[in-house]
C-alpha cells in the first residue's frame, strides 16, 4: 500500500531520525510500504521522514535507472536484482578520499516538478543495517552515490534545495515558495 508523501515545508522534513532499534515485522512492514511508495511516484529513493516518520531509515531502488554507477556491497558485487529495492536502516556515510565532484540534477518527491544541480563526492562509503538489522558496508559511485547522499540528508533533515548553489536556488526560489505555500493551505484544510 502507497503512503501519502509529505511536501516542502511540512514540519518533519526537518526533524532527525530516531535510531531504528527494533528490527521487528512492523519495521519490515513499514519499509514495504515505503517501497510501495516509492515505486508508485516512480522514485529512485524514499526516505521515512517523507511519509510522516522522524527515523533513520530510507529505501533505494536504481533498477530501472540509465545513469552509470559502480558498486560493492559487502566486499562482492552482487547484481542489483539481488539487492534491490535496498533499505538502509541507520546508514552513515563516509567520502572516500579518492573521491571527485561531480554535478548532477536532482529532484526529490516531496519537492513536486522541481530540480536542480547539485555538487556532491562522486565516492562514497555507507554503512547500514538492512530491515532484518544485519549490517552492511556499501561502496558505490555515480547515481548511486547520490542517490544515498540525497537519502541520508533527509534522515538528518537536511534538504536537496540547501545543497544547491546561490544560483541554482535563486532559479527554483519562485516554485519552492509556491510549494511552501500550497502545503499550508492543504494543512490548513485538512484540520478545518
Ligand atoms: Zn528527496
Amino acid at each position: 500500500m502507497a503512503l501519502p508523501i509529505v511536501h516542502y515545508n511540512h514540519p518533519i522534513l526537518r526533524k532527525k531520525g530516531a535510531k531504528v532499534t527494533a528490527f521487528d515485522a512492523a519495521l519490515a512492514e513499514f519499509a514495504a510500504e515505503m517501497v510501495a511508495t516509492m515505486h508508485a511516484a516512480n522514485g529512485i529513493g524514499l526516505a521515512a521522514q517523507q511519509v510522516g516518520r522522524a527515523l533513520m531509515l530510507c529505501v533505494i531502488d536504481l533498477r530501472e535507472a540509465t545513469a552509470e554507477f559502480n558498486w560493492t556491497l559487502d566486499g562482492a558485487k552482487p547484481p542489483l536484482d539481488l539487492f534491490m529495492p535496498l533499505t538502509l536502516a541507520n546508514p552513515v556515510v563516509t567520502v572516500l578520499p579518492a573521491t571527485t565532484d561531480t554535478v548532477y540534477e536532482e529532484g526529490c518527491l516531496s519537492f513536486p516538478g522541481i530540480r536542480g544541480d547539485i555538487e556532491r563526492p562522486d565516492l562514497i562509503s555507507v554503512k547500514f543495517q538492512d530491515e532484518r538489522g544485519v549490517p552492511h558496508v556499501m561502496v558505490c559511485d555515480g547515481l548511486l552515490g547520490r542517490c544515498v547522499q540525497h537519502e541520508v540528508d533527509h534522515l538528518n533533515g537536511v534538504l536537496f534545495i540547501e545543497r544547491m548553489d546561490k544560483k541554482v536556488r535563486a532559479e527554483v526560489d519562485e516554485a519552492v515558495k509556491t510549494l511552501a505555500k500550497a502545503t499550508r493551505e492543504a494543512a490548513k484544510a485538512a484540520k478545518a
